[in-house]
């Protein structure tokens, strides 16, 4: 834990634009966050990330309008198949 060189409160990191910068909690100061954080912070974030796709997945799965889709797609492609047997057959 970092702590403000003006107040002596605690600094938290924040992502600020593309990087991560630890802001006091209480006057606001920003200093650049030490590298040791700046890859736990990416670290972090990236589980995050893995999580909700894994999550997203796992929904579409079980999704019945998938399903349905997935059923018309696979009929539509036995009748286009059919049809150009069909058509090799006259
Ligand atoms: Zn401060």
């Amino acid at each position: 834990m970092k702590f403000c060189p003006k107040c002596g409160a605690p600094m938290v990191p924040v992502k600020k634009d593309n990087t991560v910068v630890l802001k006091c909690t209480k006057c606001g100061y920003e200093i650049p966050a030490p590298p040791e954080i700046l890859k736990k912070y990416r670290l972090e974030s990236r589980t995050k990330e893995k999580i909700v796709t894994t999550k997203v997945i796992s929904e579409r799965e079980e999704s019945e309008v998938d399903k349905e889709l997935l059923e018309q797609a696979k009929e539509e492609y036995y009748e286009f198949v059919l049809e150009q047997m069909g058509e090799y057959g006259e």
